[in-house]
């Protein structure tokens, strides 16, 4: 019987196992297939992934904080997981471990369009932060990084050849205008979108956080947050009350973990089942 997990700390949070279980049975697999949630402590995590092999585990995701690591075990690697340093899909074949990164196609997937050409805005300097920037930046868009800590943002963009962009977020936000895309990965509008009937103000006092004004959301922007909770992020919430098109974190997890599902299936995933269980999970 292949298994499948998904692997974080903490995990218990996690839709995928609802969503590709979902997957599972829509593709008529669910007979033979299953997929559960691990939580595994950092220093554990390899001897976990070892401990899977030995017992004929199939495959994992890997979320947050394991990414690296599940990069750096894997015995061959992908030219996208190569290129971006961390994995959130491996495979466990005859031939030992294989890495994948499917944060980077996943997000692309969940544009209306293709980027090209577009000015890129990626708010974060953490690990997907790079699948983002690094993905934008493969699909031609014009990517800036803009992060709390300036100097990580710096640093990524060097490392990507993308420009770094410093803003006091209370003093100085860019002008959301100047930007066709913008892309939330930091952890900004976590904690308010999975407290059940947070006071409004909470949501405002996390958008202060970002270099974002507002006001200068319009119609033509897309706006992307990785975050996702119980309910809307405070982004999404004002993007979409500007008219901007949202993608929210949820269409990423389903992105990504649809091509996680190719990976190891060879099948067309069914996106509209695996939306409807991430969205309920
Ligand atoms: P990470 O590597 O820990 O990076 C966190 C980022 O958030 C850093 O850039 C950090 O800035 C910034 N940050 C933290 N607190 C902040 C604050 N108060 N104000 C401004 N910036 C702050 O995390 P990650 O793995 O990239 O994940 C980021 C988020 O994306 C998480 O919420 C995660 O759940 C979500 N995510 C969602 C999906 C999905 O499928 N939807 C996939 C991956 C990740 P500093 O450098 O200044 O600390």
């Amino acid at each position: 019987m292949p298994r499948l997990a998904v692997l974080g700390h903490p995990v218990s949070h996690s839709r995928s196992p609802a969503m590709q279980t979902a997957a599972l049975e829509a593709l008529g697999l669910a007979e033979e297939w299953t997929y559960v949630a691990i939580d595994v402590a950092p220093e554990a995590f390899e001897a976990r992934v070892a401990a899977m092999v030995a017992d004929g585990f199939f495959g994992t995701n890997v979320t947050v904080p394991h990414k690296i690591a599940a990069f750096r075990l894997a015995d061959r690697r992908s030219a996208v997981a190569a290129a971006i340093g961390a994995a959130n899909t491996l495979s466990f074949t005859a031939d030992g471990i294989e890495a994948d990164n499917t944060d980077a196609p996943g997000l692309i997937d969940s544009l209306p369009a293709p980027p090209a050409g577009e000015r890129a805005l990626v708010l974060g300097a953490g690990g997907s932060a790079r699948a983002c920037a690094w993905a934008l930046r493969e699909a031609g868009a014009e990517v800036e990084i803009w992060n709390r800590t300036h100097a990580r943002a710096a640093e990524l963009a060097a490392e990507l050849g993308v420009a770094a962009v410093d803003a006091d977020p209370g003093a100085s936000p860019l002008g959301a205008g100047a930007y066709a895309l913008i892309v939330n990965t930091t952890t900004v509008g976590l904690e308010s979108s999975n407290e059940p009937g947070a006071a409004p103000a909470a949501g405002v006092a996390d958008l202060k956080a970002l270099p974002l004004d507002a006001d200068h959301l319009e119609a033509r922007h897309i706006v992307v947050d990785l975050v996702y909770g119980s309910s809307p992020t405070p982004l999404v919430t004002i993007a979409r009350s500007r008219g901007a098109t949202v993608v929210d974190g949820l269409e990423i997890l389903v992105r990504q973990g649809a091509h996680s599902l190719r990976i190891w299936t060879g099948l067309d995933p069914p996106l509209d089942v695996m939306r409807e269980a991430a969205r309920n999970g």
